[in-house]
C-alpha cells in the first residue's frame, strides 16, 4: 500500500513591484476610449473631458496589473515578469 503525505503550505499574492498598472476606461454610450495610462487620475481627466462634451456620464474602467504568489519559507522576490 502506497502512502501519501499531504501538508499544507500557507501563500500569499502581492502585487509584483517591477511592473506598472495599467488604467483603462470606455464609454458606454458611444466607441469612446481613453487613452491608457499607468496613472488612474489621467485616465479619469480623460472621462470628465468627454462627459463634459457629449453629456456621457457613465464609463467602464479597469486597472490592470500583474502580482504574485509567494510560498511561506521561501523567497519573496518577484519572479520575471515575461
Ligand atoms: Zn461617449
Amino acid at each position: 500500500m502506497t502512502r501519501a503525505i499531504v501538508r499544507h503550505v500557507a501563500h500569499t499574492i502581492k502585487p509584483h513591484p517591477n511592473t506598472a498598472v495599467r488604467y483603462e476606461a470606455g464609454c458606454q454610450r458611444c466607441a469612446w476610449t481613453a487613452v491608457p495610462s499607468s496613472e488612474g487620475a489621467i485616465v479619469d481627466e480623460q472621462c470628465l473631458v468627454h462627459a463634459g462634451r457629449s453629456n456621457h456620464r457613465v464609463f467602464t474602467r479597469s486597472a490592470t496589473g500583474y502580482a504574485f504568489v509567494v510560498r511561506e519559507g521561501e523567497s519573496d522576490a518577484p519572479p520575471a515578469v515575461r
